[in-house]
């Protein structure tokens, strides 16, 4: 039992995003409740999904940069504060940088299983013996 229908595969990932209307949540749920094959990936989805929040949102407390701070030596702490106060959008997107780049290595992988098709299959495996 192989299905792995682009469609519900796409389905899917309108549910999980929360994009999708009440006839394709039910269009969805109907095929789950027939194709164990597309029942078990939208687990697997439903399960990178919620990890992915939880990295997205990763719960700080509200004076972790300050306690981040205070620890740094006197000297060190001022330079980093005048840096980051004089190039304040590269600071920031420097925080943003590691859940973002966990974000694409998760999407990357999530891509890697949704492509299972007989295609990817073969360049996968053909992939490495053109190396050699
Ligand atoms: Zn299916």
């Amino acid at each position: 039992m192989t299905c792995f229908n682009k469609k519900y595969v796409s389905l899917m990932n309108k549910v999980l995003d929360d994009e999708a209307t009440k006839s394709e949540r039910d269009e969805l749920f109907a095929h789950l409740a027939t194709c164990e094959n597309c029942r078990r990936h939208f687990q697997e989805l439903k399960q990178s999904t919620e990890l992915l929040n939880q990295l997205v949102h990763p719960q700080l407390p509200i004076d972790f940069t300050k306690n981040v701070l205070e620890q740094l030596p006197a000297e060190k702490r001022h330079a980093i504060r005048k840096w980051t106060s004089r190039h304040p959008f590269i600071a920031a997107a420097a925080v943003c940088a590691l859940p973002m780049s966990l974000i694409v290595i998760a999407a990357g992988r999530q891509n890697m299983v949704q492509g299972k098709t007989d295609r990817d299959r073969f360049i996968l495996l053909k992939a490495p013996e053109n190396r050699l």
